[in-house]
């Protein structure tokens, strides 16, 4: 079932018509208009609660949107309506329209005097307090209309949680009149203080709060209502206007409260749990009207020109949205002591039926538990719990009545027997006693479950603890792993770091190496150039000096003729002294080579005595040791024939002993031959002939052992003989390869030597070559120096020559100056002259067409003047001949003396004029005196003369 309280918010759309500038541009007037509720842009249909066309009246408006919200406002309810849309798109004529036009104002004014006239209607027991309040709300702060000096209040919840104003003005009115100068108080003091009106009201948010508070005094019942009337900011986009600077600031926070006050009521139409009302200060203030206790209409203003049709289209889409938020309103209302009192008991009495509700359940359950099945009449029903609840109510009042309590067995109107008491007490005992192991039972299986619960869950909190600390280690090595990775990271950062600095430095080397290069190669090509080009260079020189020279004779005409003069011979000069330099500095290197090379000459030749030496020492050595190689072969020769010598004699030794062996054996069995056997014996028989014979082989072996002694002697010499030679012959032989070695070494010294010569007899070539190059580069020099300085001496002689033909060019060119400069005055003056021609030349043209002007005036002066002057002769010679005609008369008539006198006096008094009197009347009747147009002509052109100069 919805809530009776919840309302949707309502949203009504509102199209201005087009303006005047709109019309003049010819713009579209885009919207399409279907049924009350609908328009369609570009065939797009937007539902609303209303939508009013153009042409809708203020007060039409007013009494389909506004009407309603004064009467909910004063029934205890809050309300607000707040008007969104573009700039100019009739957000302040629908809120305000002009305040104190009767046709054109707008739903405050309306509100405010139909809120009076609702107060004026209402029976006499209702009091009202009515109090309004007027702030704007400009980049998030908070400024108070009724008091500038409040210019950023901040916004505070009261105790029911509600967001309000802190500190801000409320100002107690009493009449609709009092609020209208409250308003335009708040609106001049806006005026103030902004310079731009228009501007500053297209960015903040302007809120006129009116609460009116009603209290009856006969019920003592307090009704409050509180109604927020919102002029929001433009909602145009920041890029549309081409903001920038504060103004973009300004802009961003304008949209930063709209956008906000765009997701809450996004986030209020998607159900969401969480609505950002803290994002921006007018959010905050409009909490309650945004899904709050509040009864909201919102006005979306559209402009119906083809040129907003974006922001239309934005404006109606967000219309749309806040269309699908619902509020909960309530009334606001404080009841006084009877009301709390009778809601009380009201409350405690649905406190009772749902205290039974729950028992009587809880028993059913516990029966359902133990296995027992409910029977259908004693299965819980509200009724029976409600009648219960009455029953029970009737008792307790009862029993407040039946004080004091009544005791067991002793009921009113029941008399027990002693063993009907025993009885009934037995069988309490008994219920007593079941109830008891029920309860124990109960509480046992309460304990079980318990603990079975607490068994589960502490094993499932062991299981997310040891959860817990698997996700820890987890954690921690996947920390850890971060960590080798952060260090792997600095390291190889590091390394990359290094390595960058390595390669910077290399390439840094590397630039200097080839750098270093390019300067070599540089200095190689120009020494080569120099060493190449040298002769060139010079002939170059010499070229150029004589293009110099030839250029100087072409300008010798000219002042600057010293300059380059000074400059080539200096230059001449300091090639000479840097080529002197050169070829003393080569001097003294060839000496210098000469000397090295001579001593490497006399080295040379000390080592090749050394080697000599050391050749013949070889070979006397090698002598040496031939003759003791020889030595040591007829040494071991003899040494052999010794051995041999020596195995005869032990060969003959042998023999004899077994000749005496065998002697002997035939003297023991003939005693001719026992002797060998036994001397004594033959000593004794001495007179015998083996007397004789024993002594001969005594005689024999004694001169045998000599022999052999002798022998020894000799072998032992021999040996010792041998042994020296060995001896010797290994002295000999080490010595040998001692020299062997040396003879290497000095075999290989040799070779060094010999390389060395020959790289030193190169270099010497070399040198030599040099010397004979720079000799013929010296004899060059000088043969150029030489033509340099005949050059040179003809150069300066020409020179010379020419400096004089110059000065004496200069001589004449200075009286030819001083003439220019006498010339160049008499110029300047005739210019000066002619500028001052050309200047009257100039105002002479200017006067030219008055003068031809005057001229033709003149000229048709003067040929008037010639007609009346032909006229006057004309007249003259009618005259003279009339007067010849009267003189003839005359002489006819009068005698010719006197006659001719008194008839040229006549004459003249015609002809002057002056002499005759003036006649106005007939004074053009007359023909022109021809002094007085001579006289004219005369002074008109004095005019002109004068005016020329
Ligand atoms: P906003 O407050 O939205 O910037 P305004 O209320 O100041 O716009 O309106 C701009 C202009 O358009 C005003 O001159 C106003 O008189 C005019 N205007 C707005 N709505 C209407 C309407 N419904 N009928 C006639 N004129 C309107
Ligand atoms: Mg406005």
């Amino acid at each position: 079932m919805a809530d009776p309280g919840e309302c949707s918010i309502k949203v009504m759309c509102r199209f201005r018509p087009l303006n005047s500038a709109e019309v003049a541009r010819g713009d579209k007037y885009i919207p399409k208009f279907v049924g009350d509720d609908c328009v369609q842009i570009a065939g797009k249909p937007y539902y609303f609660d209303r939508v009013f066309q153009s042409n809708t009246t203020q007060v039409q408006f007013y009494n389909a949107v506004a009407l309603k919200i004064v009467k909910d406002v004063l029934e205890g309810y809050n309300g607000t309506i707040f008007a969104y849309g573009q700039t100019s798109s009739g957000k302040t004529h629908t809120m305000e329209g002009k305040l104190h036009d009767p046709d054109m104002m707008g739903i405050i004014p309306r509100i405010v005097e139909d809120i009076f006239n609702y107060i004026y209607s209402m029976d006499e027991n209702s009091e009202f307090h009515i109090k309004v309040s007027y702030f704007e709300i400009y980049l998030d702060k908070i400024r108070d209309l009724l008091d500038v000096t409040k210019t950023n209040l901040s916004v505070h919840e009261d105790k029911n949680r509600v967001p309000f104003v802190k500190g801000c003005t409320e100002r107690f009115v009493c009449s609709p009149e009092e609020v209208m100068d409250a308003i335009d108080e708040g609106k001049n003091n806006r005026h103030v203080a902004v310079t731009n009106m228009n501007e500053h009201s297209s960015r903040s948010h302007s809120i006129f709060l009116i609460n009116i508070k009603q209290e009856n005094t006969q019920t003592e019942q307090k009704l409050t209502g509180k109604l927020y009337l919102v002029d929001l900011a433009g909602s145009e986009k920041v890029g549309k206007t081409g903001a920038e600077g504060t103004v973009l600031d300004e802009a961003k926070m304008i949209n930063k409260s709209l956008s906000s006050l765009g997701n809450v009521i996004s986030a209020l139409a998607e159900g969401s749990t969480y609505v950002p009302y803290r994002d921006s200060k007018m959010t905050r203030i409009l909490q309650d009207s945004l899904g709050g206790n509040c009864r909201t209409t919102m006005i979306i203003c559209c402009s119906p020109s083809s040129f907003n049709d974006a922001e239309t289209r934005t404006t109606l889409l967000f219309g749309q949205r806040a269309k699908t938020i619902k509020n909960t309103v309530s009334l606001n209302v404080e009841l006084t002591a009877e009301q709390w009192k009778k809601k009380w008991e009201k409350e405690k009495e649905k406190n009772k039926t749902l205290r039974t509700t729950i028992t009587w359940l809880e028993n059913e359950l516990n029966r359902w538990r133990n296995g027992e099945s409910v029977p259908v009449e004693e299965q819980f029903d509200k009724e029976k719990a409600k009648a219960e609840v009455v029953a029970l109510d009737a008792a307790l009042n009862n029993n407040d009545k039946a004080a004091p309590q009544p005791a067991l067995g002793s009921l009113p109107g029941v008399a027990l027997t002693g063993a009907e008491k025993e009885k009934y007490e037995a069988e309490m005992a008994k219920l007593y006693k079941e109830m008891d192991d029920k309860v124990t039972a109960l509480l046992h299986l309460l304990l079980e479950s318990s603990r079975n619960d607490h068994d589960t869950l502490q094993t499932e909190l062991n299981r997310l603890l040891a959860e817990n600390e698997a996700s820890k280690e987890e954690v921690k090595e996947v920390l850890q792993a971060l960590e080798e990775l952060a260090l792997n990271y600095d390291q190889k950062s590091q390394e990359v770091e290094d390595k960058t600095k390595e390669f910077e430095a290399l390439s840094e080397e590397l630039n200097q190496k080839s750098n270093s290069l390019a300067s070599i190669d540089c200095e190689l090509q120009k020494l080569k150039e120099m060493s190449n080009h040298q002769k060139k260079r010079v002939t170059e020189m010499m070229s150029s000096l004589l293009k110099d020279l030839a250029e100087i004779s072409i300008a010798v005409g000219s002042n600057d003729i010293k300059v380059p003069l000074c400059e080539s011979s200096g230059l001449i000069d300091e090639e000479i002294t840097t080529a002197r330099l050169y070829i003393s500095k080569m001097k003294a290197e060839v000496k210098t080579m000469v000397k090295r090379s001579k001593q490497l000459e006399s080295s040379q030749a000390e080592s090749g005595q050394k080697l000599e030496e050391m050749e013949s020492n070889l070979t006397a050595c090698q002598l040496r040791m031939s003759q003791y190689e020889a030595k040591i072969k007829s040494l071991t020769d003899n040494l052999q024939n010794l051995e041999h010598k020596k195995r005869q004699l032990e060969e003959n030794v042998d023999l004899l002993n077994e000749e005496i062996v065998r002697i002997s054996a035939e003297g023991e069995h003939d005693p001719h031959c026992c002797w060998t056997v036994c001397p004594l014996k033959t000593e004794r028989q001495a007179n015998s002939p083996v007397r004789y014979l024993v002594s001969q082989i005594q005689s024999h072996r004694e001169a045998h052992q000599k022999q052999i002694s002798s022998l020894r002697d000799e072998l032992d010499r021999k040996e010792k003989l041998i042994t020296e030679l060995q001896d010797s012959n290994q002295e000999i032989v080490l010595e040998q390869e001692r020299l062997k070695v040396e003879h290497e070494k000095l075999k290989a010294a040799d070779q060094e030597k010999s390389r060395q010569l020959q790289e030193l007899t190169l270099l010497q070539d070399r040198r030599e070559q040099a010397r004979q190059d720079l000799k013929g580069l010296e004899e060059t020099v000088a043969r150029e120096l030489q033509t340099l300085h005949s050059l040179r001496r003809l150069f300066v002689q020409d020179l010379s020559r020419r400096v004089r033909k110059v000065e004496l060019v200069i001589l004449s060119f200075i009286s030819a100056k001083q003439k220019i400069s006498f010339l160049e005055s008499n110029l300047e003056q005739l210019t000066k002259v002619h500028k001052q021609l050309v200047r009257d030349n100039a105002s002479l043209h200017s006067e030219i067409p008055k003068m031809e002007k005057r001229l033709r005036a003149t000229a048709a002066r003067v040929q008037s003047l010639e007609a009346a002057l032909k006229e006057a002769k004309e007249n003259a010679a009618r005259e003279k001949k009339r007067h010849e005609e009267e003189v003839e008369r005359i002489k006819d008539t009068v005698k010719p003396k006197n006659m001719g006198r008194r008839a040229s006096i006549d004459y003249l008094s015609r002809v002057y004029p002056a002499s005759r009197p003036v006649n106005a009347g007939d004074r053009h009747q007359h023909p022109p005196r021809p002094h007085e147009g001579i006289s004219g002509l005369e002074n008109g052109w004095m005019d002109d003369y004068e005016d020329y100069y």
